[in-house]
């Protein structure tokens, strides 16, 4: 199998290649047979993007923001007709089983092109009446932005931060993981079939230096990070010591709230797409599922039952449920997890076997696996882990719960299942975290923002708050009078 690109990067509407920057094999999940290989870009290839951002950047501002959205409704179109091709690389790239791919991946990063592409016209400054003189704002652009993805949902992750980037007049480079980078190319091309002017979005692959060297640059007026936390803080650091702006989408431990008078099968189904989507490796997974007392054996007994079903397989299967983890690295850690969860006193309820299917014996699954009697202080309770490893803890009170679903560092979503309303919005008003469902888990429409609160992140991807996360608000006084001085 193949999936070998042009080139390693898509530069000033053209492809790159530099084959003196380190080599970047790019494996298939379910095999682990290498399938691309390109190069992580040398300073050279840097500068060659920098370059053609900054150059084409200030007449895409002047153009009128309905025409700048014209051009992303355009490629948004044909995300949407070549679905089918974008989906089976996304699988061959992450590993996600095709059912997934081709209703999730290349889809949302249309939406985002199309709903940017129209609202950016909708989206300006405001007219402030001063009592003779006024004051108005301008929106403007930020210039050349860096987006930096993680690699599990690399299309998404490329479409969510290039869209609002370009609908607002910046200019993109955008560097996918260094697990997952083929799609942002197939995006890259897509954009210059639609008409967007070369040197607009431009991508350039590579490890974590890279990366650096592009936030890092003095050329660059903003960097947005979708990683791990420990990357977000590094990010942020270096661009705060050279004032840029940034918006950080960075890790989770979310807690999923499961109160006795819930309906039982919808609060299965939320936690299992809470947990096993995209084989776990979802930031916003509700990965601490806390269930009232009352519910609680009829909700696991149900749980295991159904998590026993998920059918493990070759993604690029229809029927295939679940696919295997990203690469060995993340197979291992995964794998460490559930021997920490034993060794600490968690209950094993399903799962936490690596199977070794047929014809797929290298590839990295692990099973969907549930933890019951998981205390609030077990590693597994603690730390993200990325994987198809759900903990169920149980609670007594409502107060209970929500102190215990605070106690932790990260901030990015949290669930509540209940019939009482009244009490679902008391306890998502109390839940520290930036998105959250009711009744439902790990929707996130182009409409409403994203993004984290404490370490897992700053600003907000998605939404109007995306256009004002790339831009920046110049206010201007108008005098209509006379200048009075004292002098
Ligand atoms: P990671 O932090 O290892 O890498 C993320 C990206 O940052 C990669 O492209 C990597 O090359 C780059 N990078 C690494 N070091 C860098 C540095 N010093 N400077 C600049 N760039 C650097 O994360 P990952 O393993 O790819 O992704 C998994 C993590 O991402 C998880 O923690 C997950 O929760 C998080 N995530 C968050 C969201 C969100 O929207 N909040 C979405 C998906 C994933």
């Amino acid at each position: 199998m193949t999936a070998q690109p042009k080139a390693s990067h898509y530069i000033n509407g053209r492809f790159v290649e530099d084959e003196g920057g380190k080599a970047l094999p790019v494996i298939y999940p379910a095999t682990g047979e290498t399938i691309a290989t390109l190069h992580s870009a040398t300073p050279n290839v840097v500068e060659l993007a920098v370059e053609a951002a900054r150059a084409a950047q200030p007449a895409w501002a002047r153009l009128k923001p309905v025409e700048r959205g014209r051009i992303l409704r355009r490629a948004s179109d044909i995300l949407r007709a070549r679905n089918a091709e974008l989906a089976r690389l996304e699988t061959l790239d992450t590993g996600k089983a095709i059912q997934e791919t081709l209703v999730a991946d290349p889809a949302s990063a249309a939406d985002a092109l199309e709903f940017f592409g129209g609202a950016v016209a909708a989206f300006h400054g405001d007219y402030v009446d001063l009592g003779g003189p006024f004051a108005y704002t301008r929106r403007e652009p930020l210039g050349v932005c860096v987006g930096i993805g993680a690699w599990n949902y690399p299309i998404q992750g490329a479409g969510w931060k290039s869209a609002p980037a370009l609908a607002m007049g910046n200019a993109m480079i955008f560097k996918p993981s260094e697990n997952t980078p083929l799609s942002a190319l197939a995006l890259a091309e897509i954009y210059t079939e639609a008409g967007l002017p070369d040197g607009l979005f431009n991508v350039v692959q590579g490890y974590g230096d890279v990366g650096a060297a592009l936030a890092g640059h003095p050329v660059v007026a903003k960097v947005s990070l979708t990683g791990s936390v420990p990357t977000g803080k590094k990010v942020l650091a270096l661009a705060g010591s050279q004032m840029k702006h940034a918006t950080m989408e960075l890790g989770g431990k979310s807690p999923l709230i499961v109160f006795e008078d819930a309906d039982l099968e919808n609060a299965i189904s939320g936690a299992m797409l809470g947990n096993f989507y995209s084989t776990g490796q979802v930031c916003s997974n509700g990965t601490r599922v806390f269930v009232q007392k009352g519910m609680h054996d009829r909700f696991v007994d149900r749980l295991v039952e159904r998590t026993k079903k998920i059918r493990l397989g070759d993604p690029l299967d229809p029927e295939t449920q679940m696919g295997p983890l990203i690469n060995k690295a993340q197979h291992d850690k995964v794998l460490g997890y559930i021997e920490i969860g034993k060794k600490e006193g968690a209950t094993l309820a399903t799962g936490g076997g690596a199977p070794k299917l047929q014809g797929f014996e290298n590839g990295f699954y692990v099973e969907p696996t549930v933890f019951t009697g998981v205390t609030d202080d077990m590693t597994i309770a603690r730390e993200e882990i990325f994987g198809p490893v759900m903990s169920v803890l149980s609670f007594d009170e409502e107060d209970e719960v929500i102190a215990r679903a605070n106690d932790t560092e990260f901030g990015l979503s949290a669930g509540v299942f209940t019939q009482d309303m009244a009490r679902a919005h008391r306890v998502v008003a109390d839940l520290q975290a930036g998105t959250l469902w009711i009744n439902h888990y790990n929707l996130s429409p182009v409409e409403i923002p994203f993004g984290g609160a404490k370490s897992s992140g700053i600003g907000r991807e998605n939404s109007l708050e995306a256009l004002r996360h790339y831009s920046q608000v110049k206010s201007v006084y108008v005098e209509t009078g006379s200048v009075e001085s004292p002098y």
